[in-house]
């Protein structure tokens, strides 16, 4: 079986402090918690920005750069920016949303398809999608390909016969968010069945269903992603206190498992991402 890869989510743009009070906001904090994860055995880390004031879900391309600068100082880590743009009301959000690109990550995030997403309607049409794809390819960026649903699978499945993703393709399984596909084995199974043979695929699991998906993928030969973005309890009412906590547990889960942890240089020799400069 692969080496398994561990994505951590620190932040998202949903959680908030009066949830969790460990949720960071500024590009110093993110950029020290991912650290955290990284130095717990996390591989890639998937980055959304936030108003340093306010915790408010920003934007901000100068955001991203300091989060990125301020991890690529200090690890190996790879960094995987966000390009859902939730809340962009400019002249031309699909453009705004690709900014994060430019900045050479590792990777991006390209969310395929558009759902009924906790109470709002996330909009991913075709033809942007196809944009954003050819624009990650162009820049060198992966793209870690978000699914939410059966039907943005296939989309990407067709998108990969286009040649619009640089191989090998990775794929990230959305499940619980409320309205996509749920957060259960079957529907995981189904997800794994219908992607061709070999590419490489990690889960993420809302809420509860965070450490038992996770522990799936991990006897399936996917890889995981945890962290606040997508869960903020550690237990039952036990809010963690660090994403840390989560990577620690996926880490020993590993070993109990005897799935061994990717290194930061492994993960990207699996992922078709040149060594860090
Ligand atoms: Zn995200």
């Amino acid at each position: 079986m692969q080496k398994l890869i561990i994505n951590v989510a620190v932040c998202g743009s949903a959680p908030t402090r009066e949830m969790n009070p460990a949720i960071p906001h500024t590009p110093r904090e993110i950029a020290e918690e991912a650290l955290r994860c990284w130095r717990a055995g996390a591989t890639v880390v998937h980055v959304h920005v936030r108003e340093p004031e306010t915790g408010e879900p920003a934007f901000r391309k100068e955001l991203f750069a300091e989060v990125l600068e301020r991890i690529r100082a200090e690890s190996d880590m790879l960094v995987n920016l966000t390009t859902s743009g939730f809340n962009l009301q400019g002249d031309d959000p699909g453009e705004e949303r690709l900014a994060p690109v430019s900045l050479g990550p590792d990777l991006c995030s390209l969310d395929v398809g558009s759902l009924n997403f906790r109470g709002r309607v996330f909009i991913n049409p075709t033809d942007w999608v196809d944009k954003a794809a050819q624009r990650m390819r162009q820049n060198g960026v992966k793209p870690e390909i978000e699914v939410f649903d059966l039907g943005h699978l296939r989309q990407a499945v067709d998108m990969l016969g286009r040649g619009l993703v640089a191989d090998p393709p990775y794929f990230q399984f959305c499940l619980g968010v409320p309205w996509g596909a749920p957060a259960d084995l079957p529907t995981l199974m189904a997800f794994k069945e219908r992607l061709p043979e070999g590419i490489l695929w990690s889960v993420l699991g809302v809420g509860a269903a965070q450490l038992p998906l996770t522990t799936h993928a991990m006897l399936l030969g996917g890889h995981v992603r945890v962290g606040f973005e997508d869960n903020i309890y550690l237990s039952k009412g036990v809010p963690a206190d660090s994403n840390a906590r989560f990577v620690e547990r996926v880490v020993d889960l590993a070993k109990i498992l005897q799935r061994e942890v990717a290194t930061c240089d492994e993960a990207r020799e699996m992922l078709g991402i040149p060594p860090k400069a």
